[in-house]
């Protein structure tokens, strides 16, 4: 039996009732003093706890059919990988309606399954494949076997219609086949159900994410893991889900950092799946128009198949001319040049529509002050306070911590204390300024707090009601907008700069995948060329280079020369060991201690350094960063080093991380 406990064990029950039940059920019982739900690993007959030891199991959830071993596999594998205990993997996968000692809820959702799951969409046709993506299409379903795939397709090249058309074969084929495709956002999931939906209007979609009401959760994981829902569209999460008739796995901007799971079960929805398609032996197909360098690469070793759609689909829509404004000449006016001022005009003029690109939600970066020097820093955290105007609060974005905007400074008492830098608030209060009449809506995390807000202001764009739209890389991803012509982007440079080596990468994917936004549809009768406007103090600077002539190819062979250079991924395999304590001296003196701990020959052992965002919450924080050219080499020497951690004891809070990607 596993348990969602902290302990790396399998523990033993007995079974008194009449049928035995199977691997792979779920069972309740006690543990300690509470009941909790398990999963039936194994069945044996003999234990090495005595009989009269042994405690009983309550009863096994009838209503509940066994989960595969595939997916028991997968949750091993994920366990071992990530060196988590697989209880902790694999019971949180599933809801907790199925795994709390009542079953009223789990068995509501089961009798709601019985009935449908969505409303129906209106019935599209298909429209007929470019040879690309004709090509990219019968490449994947007359793949035997396992076959990953990358679908080099520029931004409006035609990538959903590709993976409905590769989909609506495997369904035809196969008449219990189920898909899974993956979407790094949660407010992509809706355009993209509309599309499945409508194309396949008798087939049961389920969608999982992580914003869904715990009710509503399970009936759809119910859906998949029965088999009535043949395609399953979700975040990171739904690659843990139970699918037993799996025969194809999409995951669309697989390069997007979002299918890293950040806490707890630190994995990535993109690694599970290219190991969930092998152990299945089916096709995985990965989409992106500016791969993960890991993938990229792998195109390259030949390991993965590349299938690129170079043009876009709408044959009379062409990607945007990108300008590079130099803001030391063209002098910006509350973060706007005049340049894309007149830009803007043109386009409001022609009644099309623009998205101005930020990636800093809040009014202002920080507040400070000019007698003293004063600036809002958080008291908790090694980061400034942003200045939200309107809701009249300084917010820490890291700890969530929050003052009243004071009145004056409170250190000095001067009264005149003024935001510094600018946020998507202050960028939509001045573009107001400019252009009184225009309807602007800005759509980042703060705006779209409220469930379902986010889809309702995306809808507005799409019906015209928005002239201009900001926002920060919630706008950035995958939405078709039609008679969008013009994208600025707003103070990007930061990135250039930063201590993070995947920085660089990042940046030039956010800003093709925004740009991508613009002239998706063809130029109307005296409509404007479609257009994307950087605002930026290093037009000179290589990155920026690639951008304007879209040259993905280029950027990435010059980033991986400099990666195989410098020993970074993916030409090294790494891990990192965080602590936090009260005093970073602590936190540091463990993991030197770690670090001390026998280190065999082939694994790289560097020095404990302080996080670069130290301080959180109150807790100071230090890392360790652990290097191998052999991924089985780097694994095995984790085990033996965890078992070893353990035995210190340490009395601070500290996680491991294999395959980090925020150094
Ligand atoms: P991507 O995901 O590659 O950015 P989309 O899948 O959103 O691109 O497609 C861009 C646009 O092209 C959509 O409006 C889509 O309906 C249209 N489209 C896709 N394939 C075709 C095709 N073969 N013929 C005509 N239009 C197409
Ligand atoms: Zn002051
Ligand atoms: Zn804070």
């Amino acid at each position: 039996m596993v348990l969602d406990t902290p302990l790396e064990r399998v523990f033993d029950y007995l079974w008194t009732g009449e049928e035995t039940p199977q691997v792979g059920q779920f069972a309740l019982l006690t543990f300690g003093r509470r009941e909790m739900v398990g999963l039936i690993v194994a069945m044996k007959q003999n234990s090495d706890i005595p009989r009269d030891k042994l405690k009983s199991v309550l009863t096994v959830r009838q209503q509940l059919s066994p989960v595969s071993s595939e997916w028991i596999a997968l949750c091993s594998f994920a366990a071992d990988y990530y060196q988590r205990p697989l209880g902790e993997v694999a019971l949180p996968a599933i809801p907790k309606n199925c795994r709390t000692s009542k079953t009223t809820a789990l068995d509501k959702a089961l009798k709601k399954l019985s009935l449908s799951l969505e409303v129906k969409g209106e019935p599209s046709e298909s429209p007929q494949l470019n040879a690309a993506q004709q090509n990219a299409v019968q490449h994947i379903v007359d793949a035997k076997g396992y076959a990953p795939s990358l679908l080099y397709g520029v931004t409006g090249s035609g990538k959903t219609e590709v993976y409905l058309q590769a989909a609506a074969q495997v369904l035809a084929r196969d008449a219990s086949a189920q898909i899974l495709i993956l979407v790094p956002e949660i407010n992509l999931t809706p355009q993209l159900q509309g599309h499945f939906q409508a194309r396949f209007p008798e087939l049961t979609v389920a969608v999982l994410h992580s914003g869904m009401a715990e009710g509503e959760r399970t009936l759809h994981w119910l859906a998949a893991h029965t088999g009535k829902a043949r395609l399953i569209l979700g975040t990171r999460l739904a690659i843990l889900a139970s699918l037993p008739a799996l025969k194809l796995i999409i995951i669309d901007e697989e390069h997007d950092p979002s299918y890293k799971q950040q806490e707890g079960l630190r994995y990535s929805a993109r690694d599970l799946a290219i190991w969930r398609a092998r152990q299945l032996n089916i096709p995985v197909v990965l989409g992106s128009a500016t791969p993960s360098l890991e993938t990229w690469q792998h195109t390259i070793s030949g390991r993965y198949v590349k299938l690129s759609l170079p043009d876009r689909a709408v044959a009379a829509a062409v990607l945007p001319k990108m300008r590079l404004i130099d803001i030391a000449k063209d002098r910006p006016q509350e973060g706007l040049t005049a340049s894309l001022i007149s830009a803007l005009k043109q386009r409001l003029d022609k009644g099309e529509q623009s998205l101005l690109y930020l990636n800093r939600r809040g009014y202002a970066p920080v507040i400070a002050c000019d007698a003293c020097g004063w600036m809002s820093n958080c008291t908790r955290c090694s980061a400034f306070l942003v200045l939200h105007k309107q809701e009249h609060k300084l917010r820490c974005h890291h700890c969530s911590f929050e003052l009243r905007i004071p009145k004056s400074c409170p250190t000095c008492g001067n009264s005149d204390i003024q935001p510094l830098g600018r946020g998507t608030q202050r960028i939509e209060e001045n573009l107001q300024k400019f252009f009184p009449d225009a309807k602007i809506r800005r759509i980042d995390a703060d705006s779209t707090r409220l469930k379902g807000s986010a889809q309702a202001a995306f809808e507005t764009v799409h019906r015209g009601e928005v002239d201009i739209l900001i926002g920060t890389q919630m706008v950035a991803k995958g939405h078709d907008f039609k008679n969008l012509t013009l994208v600025g982007v707003i103070n990007p440079d930061n990135a250039l700069f930063s201590q993070d080596y995947r920085a660089g990468e990042r940046l030039f994917a956010q800003l093709m995948q925004v740009s991508g936004r613009a002239g998706r549809a063809a130029q109307k009768e005296g409509g404007s060329v479609s257009e994307v406007l950087v605002q930026t103090r290093y037009p000179q600077h290589p990155l920026y280079h690639a951008l304007k002539t879209h040259d993905y190819p280029r950027f990435a062979k010059e980033c991986l020369a400099e990666r195989q250079q410098a020993g970074l991924p993916p030409f090294i395999f790494q891990a990192l060991l965080r602590a936090e304590a009260k005093e970073l001296q602590i936190a540091i003196a463990f993991l030197r201690q770690a670090a001390e701990l026998n280190v065999p020959e082939g694994i790289i052992m560097h020095d404990p350094i302080p996080m670069s965002l130290m301080k959180m919450a109150n807790s100071e924080r230090a890392q360790l960063l652990i290097e191998s050219h052999s991924r089985p080499a780097l694994q095995a020497f984790l085990k033996e080093w965890l078992l070893q951690l353990r035995t210190l004891k340490p009395r601070i809070t500290w996680s491991l991380e294999v395959d980090p990607v925020d150094i």
